[in-house]
């Protein structure tokens, strides 16, 4: 198979995809597929709850959080926060740190009123603000960072106490690649498409303490409560997409749930950094070195002619998805989940090799 580093839809595992192909004219001897199905179905309302189960599980929710999944993906959340906690009084605080965080401030910006109380801006995003320079305002409705800045390649591993003011992560780009302690959230999202499945879902996992404050004043299909209150089956679900979901968050607990994913996650990143530090600034890394992300690795070489070079020879030995995001350039490397260690291992040596070549 082609080694896929792409960032997102990404790589989902062989296991997960063979099963898939297998069920899908065909699901548990009933005549159809499952994406055939009522999403109101025994066969469908088994799988619903069974996503939910694992992701508790794997993620060690607690019972105070509300599993919801959603359709619009991470973007949709962007809205859907400020209009669900934003009040004439109370502003959204939001820590800038790249582009997605950006584009989640600029949304709230829309529907009222949003600060910036931390900002990467000035330094190109190459590194992250410490925690407790992360300033909020009390009487913020909330705090939005990005825990894994997912086209810079820069990624928290500590994060601001911010008292009673809820915490909001988007971890769109890490969610179950590592052993994050989650409590100190009362919100997290994630877009299905890097880690947990296809795109066309998106995990919210909300704190019901602060579910209740969430707005009744907007749209039903809008309001986090509409969805809590009917299990997120208001509407109809996005049901291949959960179906796929909960394939491979079977498949993660089978690898030894989210503390094995980490290692295996480290381990290949490290092979890739390992390269990039060794390569005596043939290639250079765009993020600083306590910043940098697992999952996706970014770095720059001396030239866009180069660089370019470099992404079509990798597509010829085999690789695909390293050109780095159209609005930063250079290469990327999304080492998600389901990229397996081989992928990484090959990788680092096609890097030294194109070094040899070009260097
Ligand atoms: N937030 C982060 C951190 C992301 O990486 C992405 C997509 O890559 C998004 C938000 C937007 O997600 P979506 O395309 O599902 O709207």
């Amino acid at each position: 198979r082609t080694y896929n580093f792409n960032p997102g839809p990404a790589a989902l595992p062989l296991e997960v995809l063979e099963q898939a192909k297998e069920e899908l004219v065909e699901y548990e001897g009933r005549g159809m597929s499952i994406t055939e199905m009522s999403h109101r179905s025994p066969v469908y309302e088994r799988v619903h709850e069974e996503t939910q189960e694992l992701l508790r599980e794997l993620l060690q929710l607690p019972s105070t959080y509300r599993v919801l999944l959603m359709g619009g993906g991470a973007s949709a959340q962007f809205a859907l926060l400020p209009m669900n906690f934003l009040t004439p009084d109370r502003a959204g605080a939001y820590v800038l740190t790249g582009s997605f965080s950006e584009k989640a401030y600029e949304e709230a910006r829309t529907v009222g009123t949003a600060v910036a109380v931390a900002s990467t801006k000035l330094q190109q995003w190459a590194c992250l603000p410490q925690p407790e320079d992360i300033v909020v305002p009390p009487d913020a409705a909330y705090v939005h960072l990005t825990t894994n800045n997912t086209i810079e390649g820069s990624q928290f591993t500590a994060f601001p106490e911010t008292g009673e003011v809820p915490l909001i992560g988007d971890m769109t780009s890490d969610l179950l690649s590592r052993d994050i302690e989650l409590s100190p959230f009362s919100m997290m999202y994630a877009g299905a498409q890097k880690n947990l499945g296809p795109a066309g879902v998106t995990v919210v996992l909300l704190r019901e303490e602060l579910l209740e404050q969430a707005s009744e004043q907007i749209p039903a299909i809008l309001r986090y409560k509409t969805f809590a209150a009917n299990n997120s089956l208001y509407n109809t679900p996005p049901v291949h997409a959960v179906y796929m979901m909960r394939l491979v968050l079977q498949w993660a607990k089978r690898q030894g749930g989210v503390a094995a994913l980490e290692q295996r996650n480290r381990e290949k990143a490290r092979r890739i950094y390992e390269v990039i530090d060794g390569s005596g600034g043939f290639y250079q890394g765009v993020i600083e070195t306590p910043y940098r992300s697992m999952m996706n690795i970014t770095w720059r070489m001396a030239s866009e002619e180069l660089e370019q070079r470099f992404v079509a020879e990798s597509e010829q030995h085999g690789f695909d998805g390293l050109a780095g995001h159209r609005s930063v350039g250079g290469l990327r490397a999304s080492a998600y989940n389901a990229v397996p260690l081989a992928a990484c291992e090959a990788l680092a040596d096609f890097m030294r090799a194109f070094q040899e070549r070009h260097g």
